[in-house]
């Protein structure tokens, strides 16, 4: 129901009180027409008929007047009751932030628009807002809200004929009627994301906003209006993980993709319980590419079907609940025990970004020390350049207890994400390691060869060990000696193993 047929709706109502009312002062007129007919025609008492007649014309007028004027009072009182009851009505239909539909409203209209989708094909976009909180705890909620406004405001300039509503916090949903095509659902998403990204004035700053959208159609992936919903979350979903910013139609491989998560999600949580996970330890060698300075724990999962399942197919799994979690203890707990059989100067500990934005992973990460009686100076945690890394914000903080441990802080994957030299200049970190893709292209690009001296030079500087890692060849390590690297990682020097064959390895030389 529009703005226009809820009006309408108020106007019946108060017609029919009109009626009423109408009705009312008929049946309350006729009496009294009635009594003047009868005092006349009986002629009771002696004053003359003209004066009886006038009296009561007199009596009638003054009795329609009263009528009347109540009659107008309960008129206005009653547009005054359906205008309050139209504000309230659109109240609850749209947001009051951002002027976008509601939820309910916006998943009825979706569940309509869906229905009908065999006949008028539609587009659904689900937008997310990149990096939201990360505005409310920098600028302010005030600077949140207005860029949210925005985002509603840039949907409708650049399609002023989508249905957009507010699902939650930073979450949009976007209906594009008559689009059935994929390419130009993501046309059009990408031309929103275009205009939304454009600089603007916000609290004071100009700020560049972002938004990831994903997208699904109806009827072409589904004719159910939850399922839709479901297939443009998996395609937002992907679209965040391939680095935000950006616009992803959904397509049947997700599908695919989420069930494999789901199937690793299960296995992997039993897989912690029964002990099915290992660790092997990668040595990490001095400036001279000999001596041994500390080994890096890399988790492996042994599976009883699917054999050995390398990290890269579950950490990001692991990631998205509180799996990561309870892998990262075991790793650190089964790392600390080992680490007195290894004889290791320093064990390295790869830590996610999830597990640091956990509050109490500082104290945990502790009472785990404490309980392997192992000290914070042996261990080094390796994260990557994706943390975000804000003044007292939880990841901070953490780290700064971790340090007050004595644990070492490495940037790991240095170069490959969007770290800036900012970033290096306002925390401080232990140690920087190297992306293993600048040492993969060393030797053909004179770019890379460049970055890699001028990390070094910073490293020398600022009393930062730069590591090398990946390094597979004689002429890499050849070239990084050169470059000035003061550590060596790699399958050249020496492959990740687990504890026994690292033994053996040791004794051998
Ligand atoms: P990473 O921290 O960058 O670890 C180094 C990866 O490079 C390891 O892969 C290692 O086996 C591999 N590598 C070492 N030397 C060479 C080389 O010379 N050439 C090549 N091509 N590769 C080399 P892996 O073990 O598959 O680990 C992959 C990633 O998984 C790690 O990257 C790390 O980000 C993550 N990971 C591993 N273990 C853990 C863990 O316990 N916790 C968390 N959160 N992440 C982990
Ligand atoms: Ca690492
Ligand atoms: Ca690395």
């Amino acid at each position: 129901m529009d703005k226009v047929e809820s009006r309408t709706a108020a106007t019946i109502l108060i017609d029919r009180h009109t009626r009423i009312a109408a009705i009312a002062i008929g049946f309350m007129a006729l009496p009294v027409g009635l009594m003047v007919l009868a005092l006349l025609h009986q002629g009771v008492g002696n004053p003359p008929a003209s004066l009886m007649v006038g009296a009561a014309a007199v009596s009638m007028i003054v009795l329609f007047a009263l009528l009347r004027g109540s009659f107008v009072l309960l008129r206005r009182n009653l547009y005054l009751f359906a205008d309050e009851r139209i504000a309230a009505a659109d109240r609850a239909r749209l947001d009051t932030l951002t002027g976008a539909l509601s939820r309910a409203v916006f998943l009825e209209t979706l569940k309509l628009e869906v229905a009908g989708s065999s006949r008028a094909p539609i587009a659904y976009l689900q937008a997310d807002m990149d990096h939201l909180k990360a505005l409310n705890d920098g600028d302010g909620h005030a600077a949140g809200d207005a860029a949210l406004l925005h985002l509603v405001r840039t949907i409708r300039m650049v399609v002023p004929d989508a249905i957009v509503g507010r699902l939650g916090g930073d979450e949009f949903g976007v209906l594009l009627p008559g689009c059935e095509d994929k390419q130009e659902a993501l046309q059009i998403g990408t031309a929103v994301l275009t205009a939304f990204n454009r600089p603007i004035g916000i609290a004071g700053r100009e700020l560049r906003l972002s938004a990831t959208i994903g997208v699904a159609l109806a009827p072409e992936d589904s004719t159910y209006p939850d399922e839709l919903i479901a297939l443009a979350d998996l395609a937002l979903y992907e679209a965040k993980r391939t680095g935000r910013g950006r616009v992803v139609a959904f397509d049947k491989e997700m599908q695919i993709e989420a069930r494999h998560k789901r199937f690793v999600k299960r296995e992997l949580r039993a897989a912690i319980l029964l002990d099915e996970l290992d660790l092997h330890y990668q040595p990490i060698f001095g400036a001279d590419a000999r001596t041994l300075v500390g080994h890096e724990a890399l988790v492996r999962w042994q599976h009883k079907v699917r054999g050995t399942v390398p990290p890269s197919e579950f950490i990001h799994v692991a990631e998205e609940s509180d799996l990561i979690n309870r892998l990262g203890e075991w790793v650190l707990r089964r790392a600390c025990l080992d680490l007195p059989a290894l004889g290791t100067p320093s064990m390295s500990i790869n830590v996610s970004a999830v597990q640091l934005r956990r509050p109490e992973f500082a104290q945990r990460f502790g009472a785990i020390l404490a309980e392997t009686g192992v000290s914070g100076q042996k261990i080094t945690v390796e994260i990557t350049e994706t943390v975000p890394l804000q003044s007292n914000a939880v990841e901070d903080l953490n780290l700064k207890a971790l340090r007050a441990m004595g644990v070492r802080v490495a940037i790991d994957d240095f170069g490959a994400g969007h770290a800036s030299l900012q970033y290096l200049k306002k925390f401080s970190f232990d140690i920087i390691k190297i992306d293993r893709s600048y040492i993969n292209s060393l030797a053909e690009s004179p770019v890379d060869h460049v970055l890699v001296k001028a990390i070094c030079e910073i490293g020398r500087h600022s009393n930062v060990d730069i590591v090398a890692e990946g390094v597979e060849t004689e002429e890499q390590l050849r070239m990084l000696k050169a470059a000035g690297c003061s550590r060596f990682q790699g399958y050249l020097l020496g492959r990740p193993m687990p504890l026994r064959r690292q033994l053996a390895m040791t004794e051998a030389a």
